[in-house]
């Protein structure tokens, strides 16, 4: 697309260093004592402070939230053929990593309640597919899933739970975090998550030895011999020391950055309550979300694309929510367990700006554009 402004890009969630440079005072550290690789005290460090943070018992850095997924679905047992159920309505990376392991994933649909898995469509699955290994919840954008019923379905099925938390960091449902209700939980510091690493992903447990066996495998599955042997598959997914340096600083400011994402939500809403046809993603009484993106679905006149291009007009960065999984053209021939509601918020979805470094006038003007659609 042509330059059409010379107005200063606004992104949707782009990667924010902290005011005080704490990221980089642990990257020097790492140059300084010559930790740059393998592993090192940033990694050790980051695990605790992370799993502190956010009250599990042991944590695994690892190169990538798809990595945790992966390695989550094999500490899971998920083999050849087995079935695993996964929420629709997500990003592909929940999905992929149960291709890589030559399972079978089948998808469930949302509710309108929480746009998360649907409690009724995953009792529907169980009863079609009892044989179930595995779950994967997502906290899609930071909100909670419905977890007293979910869970109670999956305890209920005695299967092994694991929930794709990188979206939802610092969330809490019902003052528990995010991540922490299933057997695993998996964040992410992608680029352009609420707080990031450049790249990178942490497995989070309270089985302390699954995880330490995840830190084996993500270690090429060296057994304890002096000479290189392998008794079990092995990967290269762990985290440098240099990457968990930042991860270390971006950990301090979280609380600031869910701060400003909800600032950035309540400002939205108070700016577009009154437009037709608007309405905002779904904050349940039980839910405390990290506000990663401000997500609204229009029913109106105005359509999603008329405010995308709107939007990119200004040199404002927009996207419609995920596509849903059973629509995507790889992942055609896996069943799906609902109806059309994933499908519904997927076509009347946007997700809006959500830069934690956007100003006051920023905002203004991000709010002048949606609202100029709706006065003609
Ligand atoms: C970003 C994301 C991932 C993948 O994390 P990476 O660190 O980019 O591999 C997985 N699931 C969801 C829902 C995500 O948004």
């Amino acid at each position: 697309m042509g330059k059409l402004t010379n107005k200063k890009r606004i992104y949707l969630s782009s990667p924010h260093m902290s005011e005080e440079g704490y990221e980089m005072q642990y990257v020097k550290n790492a140059f300084d004592t010559n930790w740059i690789a393998p592993l090192g005290e940033n990694v050790n460090s980051f695990e605790c402070e992370l799993a502190s943070r956010v009250g599990s018992k042991a944590a695994a850095a690892l190169s990538s939230g798809t990595a945790a997924i992966h390695l989550a679905l094999i500490a899971a047992g998920v083999e050849k053929g087995d079935v695993v159920f996964c929420p629709t309505l997500t990003f592909s990376a929940t999905a992929n990593p149960i291709i890589y392991q030559n399972a079978t994933p089948v998808f469930i649909d949302s509710n309108f309640e929480t746009w998360n898995m649907c409690p009724q469509s995953l009792e529907l699955a169980f009863e079609k597919y009892p044989e179930v290994k595995a779950v994967i919840i997502v906290h899609l954008y930071g909100l909670s899933a419905d977890m007293d019923k979910i869970m109670g379905i999956c305890k209920k099925h005695n299967v092994v739970v694991i929930e794709d938390a990188a979206e939802s960091l610092g969330g809490y449902y019902k003052g528990q975090h995010t991540g922490t209700f299933g057997d695993y939980g998996i964040f992410s510091f992608n680029g352009n998550k609420i707080i990031t690493t450049s790249g990178g992903g942490m497995l989070v447990s309270n089985n302390g030895d699954m995880v330490e066996k995840v830190r084996f495998w993500a270690t090429q599955s060296r057994d304890p011999a002096r000479h290189y042997q392998h008794s079990e598959l092995g990967y290269n997914y762990r985290m440098s020391n240099v990457v968990a340096g930042i991860g270390r600083g971006q950990l301090k400011i979280l609380g600031e950055r869910i701060e400003k994402k909800k600032h950035i939500f309540e400002y939205y809403k108070s700016e577009f309550n009154e437009l037709a046809g608007v309405e905002f993603m779904p904050v349940n009484k039980w839910d405390s979300p990290n506000y990663w993106l401000s997500a609204i679905t229009l029913n109106g006149k105005v359509k999603p694309l008329d405010v995308m291009e709107a939007l990119e007009k200004e040199n404002i960065e927009s996207r419609p929510v995920w596509k849903p999984m059973h629509m995507q053209p790889f992942f055609q021939e896996y069943d799906f367990v609902g109806t059309d509601i994933s499908e519904k918020i997927f076509e009347r979805g946007i997700c809006l700006p959500s830069d934690t470094k956007m100003n006051e006038q920023d905002l203004k003007r991000v709010s002048n554009v949606i609202k100029g659609l709706w006065m003609n």
